[in-house]
């Protein structure tokens, strides 16, 4: 469950001499400018628009900026042109901006590590596998020569990248399978090895 919405929040409230559209009261009408802001669990995630309310302390009434007279509508934009939107507004746009920034250096960094180990593949080398978009499995490397990788391949495969881990523990098949260290490199290219874990 999401739960989003808009909140408010005041940035700037003064009385103004102009007169109360309802009572007539001089010096009674306290204009405020409000700042509206989509929240996504109450993180501000980004502002939408400004919205204007004034309040007469004689006749108790309340007017947004839509419904105000055009005298009240002037003050209300002079007022809204003294304020600023606030850089907290953007907060969850910033932290998803960090969390992509940081996962594209991450994902670079794996991929450097992998196109430096399939060049100087060791036994016990365990790879990561994308058969399919949809299949993922180990591979386990128990021997390595000048012109051939050997490898065993997991009992089981994933649906999910993620599920990757829980696999080495459920063991590899017996059966030994020859690539030549072309076709172990063409592999990395094809992008089916996401990664390579050395103990
Ligand atoms: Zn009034």
């Amino acid at each position: 469950m999401i739960v989003y919405g808009s909140k408010a929040t005041l940035l700037k409230s003064e009385f103004i001499s102009e007169p109360c559209p309802n009572c007539n009261t001089n010096n009674s009408l306290q204009m405020s400018v409000y700042q509206r802001y989509a929240h996504i669990f109450w993180i501000p995630f980004f502002p939408i628009g400004k919205i204007g309310v004034s309040a007469c302390s004689n006749c108790r009434q309340v007017l947004k900026d839509k419904n105000m007279p055009a005298s009240l509508k002037l003050n209300y934009e002079n007022l809204k042109s003294q304020t600023q939107i606030p850089i907290w507004n953007f907060a969850g746009l910033g932290v998803v901006a960090v969390i992509t920034l940081s996962v594209m250096i991450s994902d670079n960094q794996t991929k450097k590590k992998v196109n430096n180990l399939v060049l100087a593949p060791k036994p016990g080398d365990v790879l990561h596998i994308k058969e399919k978009d949809t299949s993922y499995t180990l591979y386990k490397l128990t021997k390595v020569t000048k012109d051939s990788v050997y490898l065993v391949t997991c009992k089981y495969v994933s649906d999910q990248e993620d599920g990757l881990n829980d696999l080495a523990a459920k063991g590899f098949d017996t059966v030994e399978n020859a690539l030549s260290r072309a076709e172990f490199v063409g592999m990395n290219t094809n992008k089916k090895i996401l990664d390579i874990d050395r103990k």
